[in-house]
């Protein structure tokens, strides 16, 4: 095989076959192709894009390139979902608890945050002593005994595409569906889950600006995960304000476990439930969307999720003691945000309200950077409320970084006006 070759086929508009896409990506991960060649190769799929069948050789080879984790030894139907990223998108903390309250496996693997959407990993790490590493044999045995646990990707899982993602960054070529698509199910199959639902997010918060490119993400994420055997759902949720009312990752644990006891925010608990229905339908635990969604309700008000929380905390090591009292994971330092004007939430920027935790210390630029845990956002209100000029938007949850930046990108990213606006949250189901 020629690589440029490649390079000319794709450049040309034609597909690729699976043997010449493993190669190239056995070849790539291996050091035996440049980045300057694999650059060129990217941009040519950039313009030409793939078709359904490419990007699922190119999933399943870089799913290939590292370790696939075998859940075989976990009885029964393991579940697992997936959220393209959204700011205060703490749905992971609620549902896997509520599921496996319920009697699902919940095995995940979860990432950290990086710019200004956040990650599970970062928020389960602002529990003191939470450890986020399990040797694998200790992670099936741990869902095996409690049916959940959650954990960070480990270093092996996918490495082609931690190699490619790296290069795309750097190329611009990140924003190509079949390329982003491949990528998140490349992961997703490697971490052996039999039902997978994808919470897609689409708005000015999320990657998917558009609902047309939302779908088209959705159904090829869908086709792929398919055609390696596993049960799929995607659903289009939106992204254009926050989810709940808490950004940041000690304030984002806290509003998990108000809602895990039962008092969470309804577009919250709303995006936690469909997905959890979905999942509960799938591991045969419900035969129905509603009676899934009743048993979902019934399990955050009976205590039975919060329960379920407190153990995987436990069986993580993490500090029990500071989940009854989560006020003590907060800054004590608050600053309110007050409304300029009267008048209807008109928006409320997911992107803008991103950053500004960001710049308090929530998130990261850059890898390296080391985050606060115990700082970022509340907002006490949401698109569609009425405020009186004075009244309080939000509070900053501070340390002694980037306050006057944020408290600025907070008041910049909510607009206020005279109409009320509606928004859709659950915008679709693919199946
Ligand atoms: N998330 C991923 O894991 N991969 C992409 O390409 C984009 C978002």
């Amino acid at each position: 095989m020629h690589v440029v070759d490649l390079i000319a086929k794709k450049r040309d508009g034609f597909a690729l076959s699976q043997n010449e896409i493993n190669e190239l990506i056995f070849q790539y991960t291996n050091g035996q192709i440049p980045d300057y060649q694999m650059s060129a190769f990217l941009m040519a799929t950039y313009f030409q894009k793939m078709t359904d069948e490419e990007a699922t050789y190119l999933a399943l080879a870089m799913r290939d390139s590292g370790d696939v984790i075998d859940l075989k030894a976990i009885p029964g139907i393991k579940v697992d979902k997936h959220s393209t990223g959204g700011v205060g998108d703490k749905v992971t903390l609620i549902l896997g608890p509520l599921l496996a309250s319920l009697g699902a496996k919940f095995a995940k693997m979860s990432g950290r945050g990086l710019g200004h959407t956040g990650g599970t990993i970062d928020k389960l790490e602002s529990i003191p002593g939470y450890q986020v590493e399990l040797p694998v044999e200790q992670f099936i045995e741990q869902v095996k005994t409690i049916g959940i646990a959650i954990v960070g990707q480990s270093g092996d899982v996918a490495p082609a595409d931690k190699k490619l993602y790296a290069l795309r960054d750097v190329t611009a070529t990140v924003d190509v569906i079949p390329l982003i698509a491949s990528s998140i199910m490349s992961k997703k199959l490697a971490s052996g889950a039999d039902a997978i639902v994808l919470d897609v997010k689409v708005g000015h918060g999320a990657f998917m600006k558009t609902e047309d490119e939302a779908i088209k993400l959705a159904e090829l994420m869908v086709a792929i995960g398919r055609l390696a055997g596993k049960k799929m759902t995607a659903i289009l949720t939106g992204m254009d304000e926050p989810l709940g009312h808490k950004i940041g990752n000690a304030l984002e644990v806290y509003e998990a476990i108000e809602t895990l006891k039962g008092k969470g925010p309804k577009d919250l608990v709303d995006v936690t439930v469909e997905i959890g229905a979905h999942l509960l339908m799938d591991a045969k635990l419900a035969a129905n969307m509603q009676e899934a969604k009743d048993k979902l309700h019934q399990a955050l008000s009976d205590g039975r999720a919060y329960h379920k929380f407190l153990e995987l905390v436990k069986a993580q090591k993490g500090d029990v003691n500071s989940i009854q009292n989560p006020e003590s994971l907060l800054s004590e330092n608050t600053i309110p945000v007050l409304a300029l004007t009267s008048g209807y939430l008109l928006d409320i920027n997911a992107l803008d309200i991103g950053r500004a935790a960001m710049r308090l210390g929530a998130g990261r630029e850059k890898k390296e950077d080391t985050i606060l845990f115990d700082v970022g956002i509340d907002l006490h209100k949401k698109i569609g409320d009425y405020v009186n000029k004075g009244d309080k938007l939000a509070t900053l949850y501070v340390r002694n970084k980037g306050i006057e930046e944020a408290k600025e990108l907070v008041l910049k990213g909510i607009t206020i006006g005279s109409q009320k606006r509606n928004l859709l949250l659950i915008r679709k189901t693919i199946k």
